[in-house]
């Protein structure tokens, strides 16, 4: 076996498809995001970052910097073990009672990232539950689809977000057979909403549980910031939520909360959550701040909804295409890796605009796109640099025009 050549080899395939990935180098400036410093050129130039899961801009809010600060020097670094073993401090406990308190569930898990909570969570329910079969969307998160892999249980892969079709196979299934079902509530690279009634409808006539990832949802939608669900008045309904502290809150770490009974298996069962240091106490600490700023804060979810407003708006206005999604996320199809590569490097070096080009496996061959996501501390002024930039490279590149 010539290890290196396949190695090489590899690695070659992806470089001559344009699918190889590099990492831009973002220094992001705690005080004035979303501007950051690129300093993959020689000489350090100021950039605007439309592309950042901060969508709150939260991961450097002050009230959030000082509790992790205050938590530090109080504490020290990191945990200092696994949850069973002197790993489990007051903000572990804190934390998962503030969680529990945005979804309205009776209790709460945090894992080291929403990943994690989506695969240890999902492998462990459907290997100890006897017979399970999952039904999840065929536009799910790869962490959806390592922990339903990792369960080695019975899957089923409905069309998205397509009821008739999830209901077909879930007939497929014996009614006494446990069941789960496996959505988003707002999917992350098309910025489409999910009808969760429907599928919770569904789940009650086929007696299956319901896992919602709500990732790109919380801190962003409700009325205390507790996701789409909450929106649709729909999440007492829903029996698993899982999310993320490092996205609309902005820090690392992700969770599920449910009834106390569930997250009590899972705590005792789950080996992702078992066997791995817990989060340091300082972070649990910047994240009780966060949730407990943003759930109070409607005026930053107004701020956001505003300011994609005004894109859609001036995309519209500029015949730059779009998908014409309801969320705040906001997809520039290109439909071609190299030149979506392209276009981003343009933006990038040209009019200091990052947006990382998002290419196959995260989006399927042939949809590559530029993704905004816009966050409540993009001034106007911003708004219309971005705008130019992009009218200046479809023009420059030939891309594409909305009909
Ligand atoms: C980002 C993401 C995750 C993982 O969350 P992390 O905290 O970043 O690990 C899970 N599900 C979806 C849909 C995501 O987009």
């Amino acid at each position: 076996m010539d290890y290196k050549k396949f190695f090489s080899d590899s690695i070659n395939s992806l470089k001559k498809s344009g699918e190889y990935r590099i990492f831009r180098n973002v220094e992001r400036i705690a005080g004035s995001f979303p501007n950051a410093k690129f300093n993959d050129l020689v000489k350090k130039e100021n950039i605007v970052v439309w592309c950042s899961n901060d969508y709150l801009g939260m991961g450097q809010h002050p009230f959030i910097l000082e509790a992790i600060e205050r938590s530090m020097k109080e504490f020290g670094a990191g945990s200092g073990g696994t949850r069973n073993i002197s790993g489990t401090s007051n903000a572990h406990i804190v934390l998962e009672n503030e969680i529990s308190e945005i979804h309205e569930k009776e209790s709460s898990l945090i894992f080291t990232s929403g990943y994690v909570a989506n695969d240890a969570s999902l492998s462990i329910l459907g290997s100890k539950l006897n017979k399970c079969a999952f039904f999840s969307d065929e536009k799910n998160h790869a962490s959806i689809i390592n922990g339903i892999r990792n369960s080695k249980a019975e899957k089923f892969i409905f069309k998205h977000n397509n009821i008739k079709h999830l209901e077909t196979l879930l007939k497929k299934v014996g009614i006494d057979r446990p069941k789960i079902i496996v959505f988003e509530s707002v999917y992350s690279m098309d910025g489409d909403f999910t009808p969760i009634e429907s599928l919770v409808k569904l789940a009650k006539k086929y007696n299956a549980l319901t896992y919602l990832d709500e990732v790109h949802g919380v801190g962003l939608y409700g009325s205390h910031g507790g996701g789409v669900a909450q929106e649709q008045k729909i999440m007492h309904e829903i029996d698993i939520i899982n999310g993320t502290l490092a996205k609309a809150f902005g820090l690392i770490g992700g969770y599920v909360s449910s009834s106390k009974i569930i997250i009590d298996f899972i705590r005792s069962y789950s080996p992702g959550f078992i066997f791995t240091t817990s989060i340091p106490p300082a972070i649990a600490s910047g994240a009780i701040a966060s949730i407990r700023y943003v759930k109070d804060n409607q005026q930053l979810r107004d701020k956001l909804k505003e300011k994609c407003l005004l894109i859609k708006e001036k995309l519209l206005a500029a015949n730059i295409p779009f998908l014409k999604t309801k969320s705040h996320i906001i997809p520039i199809i290109i439909g071609d890796t190299k030149l979506c590569k392209k276009a981003a490097d343009e933006l990038l070096e040209k009019h200091k605009v990052y947006l990382q080009p998002i290419n196959y496996p995260t989006v399927p061959r042939g949809k590559e796109r530029l993704r905004i996501t816009p966050s409540p501390l993009h001034t106007d002024q911003m708004i219309d640099e971005l705008i130019n930039a992009l009218k200046f490279t479809w023009k420059k590149l030939k891309l594409k025009k909305a009909a």
